[in-house]
C-alpha cells in the first residue's frame, strides 16, 4: 500500500461524488458526478491521498468513519456572500411584499444605502461577531470554502475596515474566505452630486490600498442602471487588474445594462446575476472563460419576474455555478442545499448539474479549482457526509438541512451520532 499510514478514512459510501474533471463543468459534463457506489476516501496532512472502493480501503488510520450508505461529497463552496454588514431590512422585504419595488426602496434612501449607515456605524468587534454567526450557520449547511465582498464601506476608512473583518475571520474560522473588494457596489450618499470623485477614490486610493496590504483577491462592480455603467465598471476592473485583483462582476440583473459584455472584455473570472445578459454578452464569457455565477436566492427573494436563460448557458458551454449571494436586502439565504432547490426549481437545472455547479464549478468561480470542489487526490480534504441515500435527496428535501458531519482539511467538525466514529 501507498500510504500505510493515513489521518482519515472515509468508507462504505453509497455514493461519493467525486465531481472529478480537468477544469469546470461544462456542457453534457455538467451533470457528470464521478460517483463511485460503496466508495470511499482517505486524507493525509490535510489533502486527500485516495480514492476508490471501500473493499479497496486497506489503511491503518486513527479514524475510520463509516458512512453507512450514505452520501459522501465536497464540502460546498459559496461563490458569493456579503457577509460582513450590521442590521438587516426585514422593513423593507414587508414594503416589497404591500408593492413597493427593490429600485423605488432604493431611490428613497434605502436598500444598499440603508445597511452602508448601519455598517459604518458598527466596530470591527460587532461586525466580526455578526459575520462570524453567520459563517457558523453556513458551516452547519455544508459549505467549507466562500467569498465574501466588501462593499457596505463605501469609503475609505469603512471599505477597509470590512476587508479587515473578512481577514481575521477567515484566520480564524473553519470556513476559508476568499476576500473581494465591492468598493463599487453603490455610490454612497455624500458622492451623489459627483460621482466621478468616487470612482477617483476606489481607482486612485482604495485599489492600491487594497492590493498593497493583501486584502482582497478579487475587485467587484455592480454594473446596472443607476449604480456604474459599463464604462465606469471597465475603468474599475481594469485598475483593479493593475494592482493584481481579479476581475467578478454584478451583471445584467435589474436590467440588460452590457454587463455580461464587460465580464468577457476584462476577462472576469466570474459574472453573477445575468438575468438579461445579450447573447454576444455570454458568447464573450465563454471565449474568456468566465464562470457565470448564478443566485436564485435572488431570483426568489426579489420575485424576479425575468430569469437568467441557465439552459443557453449549459448548450453554449458556459461553466454555472451557484451561490447564496447571502445578504440582508436581496438574498438572506445561508445555506447552499436551499440554493440548489431553488435553481432546479426555478432554473431548470438537474439535480446533478445543481451539484456540479454549488462544489466544483463554484470553486472555479473563485479561482479556487485546483484545490477545492471535488474529491480528487491532491485536493483539501474537505467532506460532507449527508443523511440522504442519493444526491437527488439535496435538492428534493425542499429546506431540510441533509448535512449530518463536516470534515474540513481531514479534520471532523461536526459529529452527529447516527455516523458511527470507530478506532
Ligand atoms: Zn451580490
Amino acid at each position: 500500500m501507498i500510504f500505510d499510514k493515513v489521518d482519515l478514512v472515509v468508507r462504505n459510501a453509497g455514493q461519493l461524488l467525486t465531481l472529478r474533471s480537468g477544469g469546470p463543468k461544462v456542457g453534457k459534463d455538467l451533470a457528470d458526478l464521478g460517483i463511485i457506489e460503496g466508495g470511499a476516501t482517505a486524507a493525509k496532512d490535510g489533502k486527500i491521498c485516495w480514492v476508490g472502493l471501500s473493499q479497496d480501503a486497506g489503511f491503518s488510520s486513527q479514524r475510520v468513519l463509516d458512512a453507512c450508505g450514505k452520501v459522501v461529497m465536497p464540502g460546498f463552496v459559496d461563490p458569493h456572500t456579503h457577509l460582513v454588514f450590521a442590521g438587516s431590512r426585514e422593513d423593507e422585504f414587508e414594503q416589497r411584499l404591500k408593492g413597493v419595488s427593490y429600485r423605488e426602496i432604493a431611490e428613497g434612501g434605502g436598500g444598499i444605502r440603508s445597511t452602508v449607515r448601519a455598517t459604518r456605524k458598527a466596530s470591527r468587534e460587532e461586525l466580526f461577531d455578526l459575520a462570524k454567526r453567520r459563517l457558523d450557520v453556513m458551516l452547519s449547511w455544508g459549505t467549507t470554502t466562500a467569498e465574501a465582498k466588501s462593499g457596505y464601506g463605501l469609503n475609505y476608512t469603512d471599505e477597509l475596515k470590512l476587508l479587515e473583518v473578512i481577514r481575521s475571520l477567515s484566520g480564524q474560522h473553519t470556513v476559508d474566505l476568499v476576500p473581494t473588494f465591492l468598493g463599487a457596489h453603490e455610490v454612497p450618499d455624500e458622492y451623489r452630486e459627483e460621482r466621478e470623485a468616487y470612482i477617483d477614490l476606489l481607482t486612485d486610493e482604495l485599489i492600491p490600498e487594497v492590493a498593497k496590504r493583501g486584502l482582497a483577491r478579487f475587485c467587484d462592480v455592480f454594473c446596472e442602471e443607476g449604480v456604474f455603467d459599463p464604462v465606469e465598471s471597465r475603468t474599475i476592473l481594469w485598475r483593479g487588474q493593475e494592482f493584481g485583483l481579479k476581475a467578478k462582476i454584478h451583471a445584467d440583473e435589474l436590467s440588460p445594462s452590457g454587463g455580461a459584455e464587460v465580464a468577457g472584455e476584462v476577462g472576469a473570472i466570474s459574472a453573477a446575476h445575468l438575468n438579461y445578459p445579450s447573447e454576444r454578452g455570454l458568447a464573450t464569457m465563454r471565449d474568456a472563460r468566465t464562470v457565470a455565477v448564478l443566485l436564485p436566492g435572488a431570483s426568489l427573494f426579489l420575485k424576479e419576474n425575468d430569469l437568467p436563460p441557465v439552459r443557453r448557458m449549459v448548450e453554449l458551454g458556459l461553466p454555472v455555478a451557484l451561490a447564496t449571494d447571502f445578504n440582508p436586502g436581496s438574498s438572506p439565504v445561508y445555506g447552499m442545499p436551499v440554493v440548489l432547490s431553488l435553481s432546479c426549481l426555478l432554473f431548470g437545472l438537474t439535480p446533478a448539474e445543481a451539484v456540479s455547479a454549488a462544489t466544483l464549478n463554484a470553486a472555479y468561480a473563485i479561482d479556487l479549482g485546483e484545490r477545492v470542489g471535488s474529491i480528487e487526490v491532491g485536493k483539501d480534504a474537505d467532506l460532507l457526509i449527508l443523511n440522504v441515500e442519493s444526491y437527488k435527496e439535496i435538492p428534493y428535501w425542499f429546506g431540510h438541512n441533509p448535512v449530518e458531519l463536516v470534515i474540513k482539511r481531514g479534520e471532523i467538525i461536526k459529529t452527529s451520532a447516527r455516523t458511527e466514529n470507530r478506532e
